[in-house]
């Protein structure tokens, strides 16, 4: 069953100021019985250009603002590389509670202890899932956590009396590694993934000289693919006086079943708004947690927290910190979310990589004859396709994504990883059942069958949203946000 050509009502929705109408109340309170006064100086309410508006327009209106959107509480989102999973919300009443929403920064530790021990907690669930003993949680965003890795990275070098330049990045990285490196001060050198989509030990060998300082890994990388020589690789590195830094923001794919520590790795960092079901949020806040080895748990940033004999307390005092990321200590309200979904889930948090890896293979396999496939191989969270078989019909991935919108489903992640041009990247997660997936899937199979037969369908795609297709720069540089 299609889920097209069902959008509901859809009405056209002007501004408060177009809607309100002079002397129109939201509340009626008892007539003053003192005299009117107005403070000198002050802004009064008629100075202000508010419009008067009845409760039931102002509910209404941000009512239908709301359905103009999408999220994943309204349908799949499988939006790769990003892990938009079902974010329960059980999280979001354990972070309502008063004691945590309502928490000054400020208080002291004295009266703070519940907080404090929950933070301290979630070290621990975040040591024991990646296998690095060591935690911060005090980094904002996963970029944020790349950053910190670096500094760790930077200061570990200067510690030992010198400093490199240098730091590799595979081709199928995202974004945001090269851009941290460089925030870092160091020159971030491209290394080719081989043809079966994965690092080969021969192409980092024959670029990792004196001046490089370590090595950044996606595990998995951008393909989905799991990083087969990760550890030959970690080795190389390390018998030439580097460090590894592993991306950790597809540990989706890898909870409960890879001790990252054996991989190699020293340091990483963990995307709490992805595999830890906290909202992504219209950009933030978010959450990316950094787990380290022994050795370089002395760079952690500051202030940490830790268990004394009675309490719990925040300790500056480790003069080879790298400081302080974050104002206070990174975004608590994500920690709570994240902390009540580990508790939640408990040992399942196993079944959650294998539902996802599952996910992805389903989708994979049940889509390889009509979307190329360039690396066909088992997958881990995520499958990566792109529009190659449907050059000849004139029909982009653009298109495809576009006409997905029309079918009731948010468009894939699209042109990335850049190694894969026109690529098609989908991420289902493991909170998606089967009959979600198989109308995604019919849907995806539907829209390229019209490829085929109306091409225009797609070309002129979407059709049944709120705006037609935009022109994305100026949509970008010059938004129209009223309607
Ligand atoms: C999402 C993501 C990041 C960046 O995380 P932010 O929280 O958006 O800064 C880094 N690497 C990979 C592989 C990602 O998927």
């Amino acid at each position: 069953m299609s889920r097209a050509g069902t959008p509901g009502l859809v009405f056209n929705e002007p501004l408060l100021w177009d809607i309100g109408s002079e002397g129109r109340v939201g509340l009626s309170i008892p007539r003053q019985d003192v005299p009117h006064t107005t403070p000198s100086g002050e802004l009064t309410r008629e100075d202000l250009d508010f419009p008067d508006l009845g409760e039931v327009d102002v509910v209404r209106h941000f009512t239908r603002l709301s359905q103009w959107n999408f999220g994943v509480d309204t349908g799949m989102y499988p939006l790769g590389s990003c892990t938009m999973k079902y974010n329960p919300k059980t999280n979001e009443r354990q972070a309502a509670l008063p004691g945590f929403s309502q928490a000054h920064p400020m208080l002291p530790e004295s009266m703070a202890q519940g907080a404090l021990q929950l933070m301290y907690d979630l070290q621990e669930f975040l040591a024991e899932i990646t296998g690095l003993p060591a935690v911060s949680v005090q980094p904002a965003a996963g970029a944020q956590g790349e950053l910190t890795g670096m500094l760790m990275i930077h200061h570990w070098h200067q510690a030992r009396g010198r400093q490199k330049s240098k730091i590799l990045i595979p081709d199928t990285a995202h974004g945001t590694n090269p851009a941290s490196a460089a925030l870092c001060g160091y020159t971030p050198v491209p290394v080719p993934s081989a043809d079966h989509g994965m690092l080969a030990v021969d192409d980092v060998a024959a670029v990792m000289d004196e001046e490089t300082a370590g090595i950044m890994i996606t595990n998995p990388n951008t393909l989905g693919l799991f990083e087969e020589h990760i550890r030959e690789i970690a080795d190389l590195v390390h018998e030439r006086g580097g460090l590894v830094y592993m991306d950790g923001a597809n540990m989706n794919a890898l909870m409960g079943m890879v001790d990252v520590r054996n991989l190699g790795v020293d340091v990483m960092h963990l995307n709490l708004h992805k595999t830890f079901s906290t909202p992504h949020g219209g950009g933030g806040p978010g959450s990316g947690p950094v787990c380290c080895t022994p050795e370089l748990e002395p760079f952690l940033p500051v202030p940490r927290v830790v268990k004394g004999a009675e309490s719990f307390h925040l300790e500056s005092n480790y003069p080879e910190s790298i400081g302080r990321l974050h104002a206070f200590y990174g975004n608590f309200g994500m920690q709570v979310r994240a902390y009540s979904y580990i508790l939640s889930l408990g040992p399942l948090l196993k079944k959650v990589t294998e539902l996802a890896v599952l996910n992805a293979n389903y989708i994979k396999e049940s889509l390889k004859d009509v979307l190329h496939l360039p690396y066909d191989r088992p997958c881990m969270h995520e499958c990566v396709f792109n529009d190659e078989k449907q050059k000849d019909l004139k029909v982009t991935t653009l298109d495809m994504a576009k006409r997905l919108l029309d079918h009731g489903f948010h468009a894939p992640t699209v042109y990335f990883p850049l190694v894969v041009q026109g690529a098609i990247m989908i991420e289902p997660t493991e909170t998606e059942s089967k009959e979600t997936l198989d109308q995604f899937i019919e849907a995806v199979r539907t829209i390229l069958q019209e490829a085929e037969t109306n091409p225009d369908l797609l070309h002129e795609a979407p059709r049944r949203t709120k705006v037609s297709r935009l022109d994305e720069t100026a949509a970008a540089r010059k938004p129209c946000l009223c309607g």
